[in-house]
């Protein structure tokens, strides 16, 4: 395993009943960097996340999250060991206010001050949220939902990020200041982000790396600018 690659994946093989989804992924995500992973509408990203994550069960295949093995490890360790995902329009709890919402995301961390720094933090990022800190999660519209959801994750200070479709629902300028804070958290530490996006054009603006799936492979790894630029790449596999 490379010494600057926070996730190495090797033959991965997942879904949901007898025929599998991923069909033996193998993904280097490296560290402190954005990687958008695009393809089409059920080419298997949701369920990449969802495998790495450890929310579903490879059948094969090895995930290595910053040197260790994760064959095995629960969903609790993983997030201990800085693992975050969003996932697409959820991951809220809806009958808690946002303040308590924003607490559980650094609950484990059992550092009360650290933790109030960090939801004062959120609400300065995400100053729609500080607006209905006292409302409950099904008060909220989608797109605060999703803010939410992403304010939850980073309280628990990550250091992996899996994000899915973090733009659903959002107005496109909200989605871009998300994205301006996704660079910044890259920048200033080191976060390193896992970004499924329809929204191709944005998520390149915004990435480093960029992997396309098809049915349920990996296809084609590059960096988002050769991405962008290559109009024959493009063309192939992003149909634009
Ligand atoms: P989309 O952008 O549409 O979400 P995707 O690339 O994220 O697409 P997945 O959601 O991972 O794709 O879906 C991959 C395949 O797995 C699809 O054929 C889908 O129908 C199937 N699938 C997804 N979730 C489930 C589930 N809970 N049970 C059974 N099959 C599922």
């Amino acid at each position: 395993m490379s010494e600057t690659s926070m996730l190495e994946v090797r033959g991965l093989v997942a879904g949901y009943g007898a025929a599998p989804v991923l069909r033996e992924v193998d993904l280097t995500i490296p560290r402190g960097a954005i990687t958008a992973v695009l393809g089409a509408n059920g080419a298997g990203k949701t369920t990449l996340l969802r495998t790495l994550s450890g929310l579903l069960k490879p059948t094969a295949g090895r995930i290595v999250f910053d040197g260790q093995d994760l064959r095995g490890a629960k969903v609790e360790h993983l997030v201990r060991r800085g693992l975050a995902h969003v996932p697409q329009g959820r991951g809220v709890v809806a009958e808690l206010t946002v303040e308590e919402n924003l607490r559980l995301g650094g609950l484990w961390r059992g550092d009360a001050a650290g933790l109030r720094r960090d939801v004062a933090e959120a609400y300065e990022t995400f100053p729609a949220l500080a607006r209905r800190r006292k409302h409950s999660g099904h008060q909220l519209s989608g797109g605060e939902r999703q803010m939410l959801a992403l304010a939850r994750a980073l309280v628990g200070r990550p250091r992996l990020l899996l994000l899915d479709e973090p733009s659903l629902g959002l107005a496109p300028r909200v989605t871009a200041q998300i994205m301006a804070l996704l660079r910044r958290l890259r920048d200033a530490s080191g976060l390193t982000v896992l970004l499924v996006e329809q929204n191709v054009r944005g998520a390149l603006s915004v990435a480093d790396d960029g992997v396309v799936m098809s049915l349920g492979r990996i296809a084609v790894t590059a960096s988002a600018e050769r991405l962008r630029d290559d109009a024959a790449l493009r063309h192939a596999y992003l149909g634009f």
